[in-house]
């Protein structure tokens, strides 16, 4: 029987058909006293959808659903479960599962926690895979459920479960504010977050874009400047040690000169790469040495930021640039090669879940 014992999804069998989907039942990982059982309803579409459905990154196992940014309503709440109770909007990001109990979960890391499981092509420790939400129902221990404000629409929140929380984080955890220059770098599913943040919490927001066809977008999001990077040498000539940090979307490295980034930075300030290219940055020696900069990463982020960024969203109004289309298997079809060739703005959100989900 589907759900409880059983969930259904969409998944793709063969990276060579990455785009191809079929509906599948699978069996989630034991209910617990502090899991959360959350009917779909809405599931953005990330790039590491597509990194995981072609094999980009490596293999992933097969037959794989992906989706992580997903809201739902809760319909079942362990014994234990403090935080939602039955009828609640909930929402779960790329992460389903930590330790908590290591100093690093303790200490707000828990993104870090070595034991990690992803909320999609990964398992539990006991073994038990965890797929993702192009699917009816998602199954989630509390501390990655989160409780999403009423202001929010549950299409336009989506994608902060993923886009948003992972470039909300890296902005407060290096002093994003008033009087700070922070670069951002990619308008895509998190570029677009990065720029709604970076001006929501005060900065003097730079935008760099491969061509100047989303300059009308990147402003309009909150940019203060913007820089077509493809357009023309020394693009970057008036901006030497001007910036405070620069969170880098880029998902490829396909003419990226990073040494022209590394060079706007102030002396010790942080070029933080969010994005996951498949293949690697080429950094010429010597670059980082000229200021001292530091090259870093950001992973999701911590249970109190996600709460955290969805009340200032809330507060600002602040809501993802959003296309909505239907889940069936021609639905994720379109989104996935779409978002696989950079066309949307700037997120899709797949919807209408009760039209193939009893
Ligand atoms: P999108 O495809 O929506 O956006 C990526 C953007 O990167 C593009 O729109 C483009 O912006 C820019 N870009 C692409 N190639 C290059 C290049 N060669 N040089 C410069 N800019 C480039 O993807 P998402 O925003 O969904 O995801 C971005 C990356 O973040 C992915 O690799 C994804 O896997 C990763 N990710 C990381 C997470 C983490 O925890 N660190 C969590 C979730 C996702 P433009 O056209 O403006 O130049």
């Amino acid at each position: 029987m589907v759900y409880p014992d059983t969930f259904e999804g969409f998944a793709v069998h063969d990276t060579k058909k990455w785009s191809t989907v079929e509906k599948i039942e699978f069996k989630p990982k034991p209910f617990g006293p502090y899991d959360v059982d959350i009917k779909v309803e809405a599931c953005g579409v990330c790039g590491s959808d597509v990194h995981t459905v072609t094999g980009g990154w490596e293999a992933p196992v097969l037959p794989v659903i992906v989706g992580h940014e997903i809201v739902g309503k809760v319909v079942k709440v362990g014994d234990k479960v403090t935080t939602l109770k039955v009828g609640d909007r909930a929402g779960v990001g790329a992460q389903i599962w930590s330790c908590l109990e290591c100093e690093i979960c303790k200490q707000g890391n828990e993104t870090y926690c070595p034991k990690w499981v992803d909320t999609y092509n990964d398992a539990y420790p006991d073994g038990t895979r965890t797929y993702g939400g192009y699917s009816s129902h998602i199954r989630a221990h509390e501390h990655f459920a989160f409780p999403i404000p009423e202001k929010l629409n549950t299409l336009g929140v989506a994608p902060m479960l993923c886009a948003g929380i992972t470039t909300y984080s890296p902005l407060v955890r290096n002093g994003a504010g008033p009087g700070k220059k922070v670069g951002v770098v990619g308008i895509g599913g998190l570029g677009h977050f990065a720029i709604m943040w970076a001006k929501a919490l005060g900065c003097e927001v730079y935008v760099f874009s491969r061509s100047s066809k989303k300059k009308a977008d990147a402003l309009q999001l909150g940019a203060d400047h913007f820089v077509a990077t493809g357009e023309g040498e020394n693009w970057n000539s008036d901006l030497k040690y001007k910036l405070d940090m620069i969170i880098s979307t880029a998902n490829s490295t396909k003419n990226f000169d990073f040494d022209a980034y590394a060079i706007m930075l102030k002396v010790h300030a942080k070029f933080i790469a969010v994005g996951l290219p498949e293949d690697q940055f080429q950094i010429s020696g010597g670059t980082l040495l000229k200021n001292g900069c530091y090259i870093g990463s950001s992973h999701l982020g911590s249970r109190q930021e996600m709460i955290d960024m969805l009340n200032l969203a809330a507060e600002k109004g602040i809501e993802s640039w959003y296309e909505a289309i239907a889940i069936s298997k021609g639905g994720i079809k379109e989104a996935l090669e779409r978002c696989h060739d950079g066309d949307v703005k700037y997120r899709f959100t797949l919807s209408d879940y009760s039209k193939e989900f009893a």
